[in-house]
């Protein structure tokens, strides 16, 4: 067996290491409910994703899965009543994805929000420097793939700031306005300011 650990600059492996035991902890907790992982997966980002990116192809990236895989995830939250698919009002062959009043009422049982009770007890600063350095190792190993990062709509080189503070922001892209809640959103289109 070959070993990383050599080969790897100051505390990479660990970093490494601790990456791992997280991904496995957020696989075990994402067995709550009755559900899999990937039906969580799925719940998460509908609960957060933008009106532009509430599709099968965009969950599909999102979750680097095969569109197979996410068709059958898909199918399986439909059965249990937790989402609801329906044909796009402008495009009647594009299909736009939701969560039912029973999906979104089953977030709070979502077992990785254990993470945000331990976020809580960290410091602001520590928080912060988690937060931007998740980020960028995130950016980072999806660009290896050509993965998009799926960020947030208000950090976007796109997004444009109603500087009145009246809420009428606006999306220089898709050139559609955009409200307070969809800033903090993310967006299958997103990148980085
Ligand atoms: S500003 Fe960026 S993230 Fe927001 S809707 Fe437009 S493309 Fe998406």
């Amino acid at each position: 067996m070959v070993s990383t650990q050599y080969c790897l600059p100051m505390n990479d492996d660990e970093t490494l290491a601790m990456i791992g035991r997280l991904a496995r902890i957020v696989t075990h907790d994402g067995h709550a409910a009755g559900l899999k992982p990937a039906q969580w997966e799925a719940l998460r980002y509908l609960a957060r994703a933008n009106r532009f990116s509430n599709t099968p192809g965009a969950l599909t990236a999102y979750l680097g899965a095969t569109k197979g895989t996410v068709s059958q995830t898909l199918m399986a939250l439909e059965r249990a009543g937790l989402v609801r698919k329906s044909a796009d009002a402008a495009d009647r062959r594009s299909v736009r994805l939701e969560l039912t009043a029973a999906g979104a009422a089953l977030l709070p049982q979502d077992e990785t929000l254990r993470f945000a009770e331990a976020l809580s007890r960290m410091d602001a600063a520590q928080r912060e420097a988690l937060n931007e350095g998740l980020a960028a190792l995130l950016k980072a190993r999806l660009a290896a793939d050509g993965g998009r990062t799926f960020g947030l709509c208000r950090d976007c080189r796109h997004f444009r700031r109603d500087m009145e503070g009246a809420g009428r922001h606006r999306c220089a892209l898709l050139h559609v306005p955009l409200s307070d809640e969809d800033t903090a959103r993310i967006c299958v289109e997103q990148e980085a300011a």
